[in-house]
């Protein structure tokens, strides 16, 4: 079992730490939150009173912040963990950051002799709670298999997306077709209500048609068809347009950068700032299907 510092113990970070006591680590806890230390320390873990003191002493840090500067600063920044761990430790950082930002704090710590990985996740805090997260690791070979037994105890499905940063491209990859996907599914239904077209009628057709994808027949923005979707409860997230916005925000910058073209991306970045700016950020993304009928 593993001496490990867990920085970050929010909404997703708090449970995703409560199952590395579960599985037997022993856990030094830091966050700017006294309450949400001492929640964990409830649990089992012991107090730190700064990153660097989490991370003296730990054979793994793991972080779950909320952007990059986080990332940078807690890790890279003076007196950071960087500067703090013992040569040959293992950092994992589980926050959803832009990519260059993973690489440049990578680079850091491989100038400093510790192998660190990006691993963002998905699977919300139902999956954190729960152990399921799927989590999408960039790193060297060696960095990844170190950290896969750390990342076991808290998510089911671990994929080595390739080198530094290659987490966080899959992640806002896959979240930025989410965004879309979803927006042209709301249009399919808000197009057949004005149709008359009956709900389950184009769920059925569209579910083993060509129009099938994830958006449709897991999460379908529509009360009925899929019982356990935001939908048939008034669009309480699951996954908030805040997070979405998010993420479709870090895809436009990345984007960017790498000179990819992303029409639909952007678009899907502003028809989300617009439902967000309704005073929509807590709402469930799919509830999007409100401001393309024209209800809002
Ligand atoms: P959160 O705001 O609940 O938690 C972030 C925690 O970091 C807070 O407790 C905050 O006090 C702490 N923090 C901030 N700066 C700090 C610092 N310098 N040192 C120590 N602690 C600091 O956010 P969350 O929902 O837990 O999300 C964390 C990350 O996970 C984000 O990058 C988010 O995009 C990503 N994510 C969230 C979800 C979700 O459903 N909530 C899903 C997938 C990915």
């Amino acid at each position: 079992m593993a001496k490990i510092a867990f920085i970050g113990l929010g909404n997703m970070g708090g449970p995703m730490a409560r199952n590395l006591l579960k599985a037997g680590h022993a856990v030094a806890a830091f966050d700017l939150n006294k309450a949400a230390v001492e929640g964990l320390v409830a649990a089992g873990a012991t107090a730190a009173d700064s990153p660097s003191a989490a991370a003296s002493g730990a054979e793994v840090v793991v972080s779950m912040l909320p952007a990059g500067a986080h990332v940078k600063s807690v890790h890279a920044g003076e007196g950071g963990v960087i500067d703090s761990v013992a040569k040959g430790s293992l950092l994992i950082d589980c926050s959803t950051i832009d990519v260059a930002t993973a690489r440049e704090v990578i680079a850091v710590a491989d100038k400093a002799g510790v192998d660190m990985v990006d691993a963002p996740v998905s699977g919300g805090v139902g999956g954190a709670e729960a152990g399921t997260l799927t989590f999408m690791v960039g790193g060297s070979d060696q960095a990844f298999a170190r950290a896969l037994p750390i990342l076991e105890a808290m998510g089911k499905t671990i994929v080595h997306a390739g080198g530094p940063g290659n987490g966080q491209a899959a992640k806002i990859c896959n979240n930025m077709l989410l965004g879309i996907s979803m927006i042209g599914t709301c249009e399919a239904f808000a197009l057949a209500e004005k149709l008359g077209l009956d709900h389950q009628k184009l769920f059925d057709i569209s579910s083993k048609s060509s129009g099938q994808c994830w958006s449709m027949t897991t999460y379908c923005p529509v009360p009925g068809p899929v019982p356990t979707s935001p939908a048939n409860r008034d669009y309480q997230p699951g996954f908030a347009v805040a997070m979405m916005l998010k993420d479709l925000k870090l895809a436009q910058e990345a984007a960017a950068k790498a000179g990819a073209a992303i029409p639909m991306g952007n678009q899907a970045t502003s028809l989300y700032t617009l439902f967000d700016a309704a005073g929509k950020s807590g709402v469930d993304f799919s509830g999007i299907i409100e401001m393309l009928r024209g209800k809002m």
